[in-house]
């Protein structure tokens, strides 16, 4: 198949109308989000969904989100709705959380992998929300990336993994945010499945307290049961090893200086993917200055769009790690991933 690409500003309308007719044929098309890009199907038609889990090699296991344009749209998608979803949607969306509940009858099985809830977005990039509008269905999409690889913030980064697997690329530049959406459950106790631009806090002060599930910041341990399957998988991996160090920025500095040296005399190339505090530290050694680390949101904003830059160009990522509060939260969950949670605190 060919990959058919539109610029999303100069194609504007000509490209999400016909993305939009291609979504209704059933077939696959990929958009930007101000999450990371997008890999859309009709989420009420199983079988072009199932066509998405073939496209990107993802595990049957791991349900999929359903991007809706507009706030009523979740009536026809779950049983009800509870009260704390109609606040946090009111807060939030369009905006990058996702709310899981209980899921109603028109939802087919490919979506919510044999689940009984079902998870529901609004986006609020334009051009996502112009191709929902033109399909006129619910949008099923995952991150359009091959599995295990990390997201595509641009559509370059989607080309990279998708070209003849798909039917459209909408290039809409790059994506804002940077990590996937928030993943919120509501069903029992609010519990944060994954975390995302929107934090732990920003929650709270809607719905009060909210738990983290354990599997953010730690691998499954075994016999445990994943509340999100996706949690469970190998994720965000780039073709080199990923080091994290931990600690105060002083302590990381020195931790990263000193394996650094042992990593290249061992002839390895490597990377480092610094911040505006440790900019002086690394002197004489490859740095990618990736952002503040006072700001969270600028180090997520660049870090899958960094971890494929260095991808089989180096053997060794170094990366360092931040406080898991606001959206180092999802900072982290997003590296200790990336790194199979390799970590190094002294
Ligand atoms: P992605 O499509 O790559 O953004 O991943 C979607 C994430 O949401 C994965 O981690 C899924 O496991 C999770 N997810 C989607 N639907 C559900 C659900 N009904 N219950 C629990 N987790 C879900
Ligand atoms: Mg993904």
């Amino acid at each position: 198949m060919t990959t058919e690409i539109f610029n999303a500003k100069t194609q504007k309308e000509n490209g999400t109308n016909y993305a939009g007719r291609v979504i209704r044929a059933g077939g696959l098309v990929a958009f930007p989000t101000e999450t990371v890009y997008g890999l859309g199907a009709n989420g009420l038609d199983g079988e072009a969904v199932a066509k998405i889990f073939e496209a990107k090699g993802r595990p049957q296991d791991n349900p999929l989100i359903l991007h809706v344009a507009k706030k009523s749209d979740v009536k026809a998608l779950w049983r009800h709705i509870p009260d704390n979803a109609k606040r946090l949607m009111d807060a939030f969306w369009p905006g990058p959380l996702t709310l899981i509940f209980v899921k109603s009858d028109i939802i087919p099985e490919e979506v919510t992998a044999g689940l009984d809830t079902v998870a529901v977005r609004m986006p609020e990039h334009k051009t996502a929300l112009a191709l929902i509008r033109a399909a006129g269905v619910p949008i099923a999409a995952p991150s359009a990336n091959i599995s295990g690889r990390p997201s595509p913030t641009t559509a370059e980064h989607v080309l990279a993994d998708m070209d003849g697997r798909i039917d459209v690329i909408l290039d809409g530049g790059p994506c804002s945010v940077g990590v996937e959406s928030t993943v919120l459950t509501l069903v029992g106790k609010p519990r944060i499945l994954r975390p995302g631009g929107i934090t732990k806090e920003m929650l709270e002060q809607i719905i009060g307290e909210v738990e983290v599930d354990p599997s953010v910041l730690r691998p499954l341990r075994e016999g445990e049961v994943a509340a999100s399957p996706g949690m469970k998988h190998k994720h965000y991996a780039p073709d080199a090893e990923v080091v994290v160090a931990v600690g105060s920025w002083r302590r990381i500095a020195s931790i990263i200086c000193r394996e650094y040296e042992i990593a290249e005399a061992m002839g390895k190339r490597c990377i480092i993917l610094g911040t505006e505090q440790t900019r002086t530290c690394y002197h004489g050694m490859n740095c990618d200055i990736i952002g503040n680390r006072d700001l969270p949101q600028t180090l997520c904003a660049e870090l899958f769009s960094a971890l494929r830059r260095y991808s089989g160009k180096v053997d060794v990522i170094f990366a360092e790690g931040v406080p898991e509060t606001d959206q180092g939260l999802a900072y982290m969950n997003r590296l200790l991933r990336a790194s199979g949670f390799t970590v190094l605190d002294k």
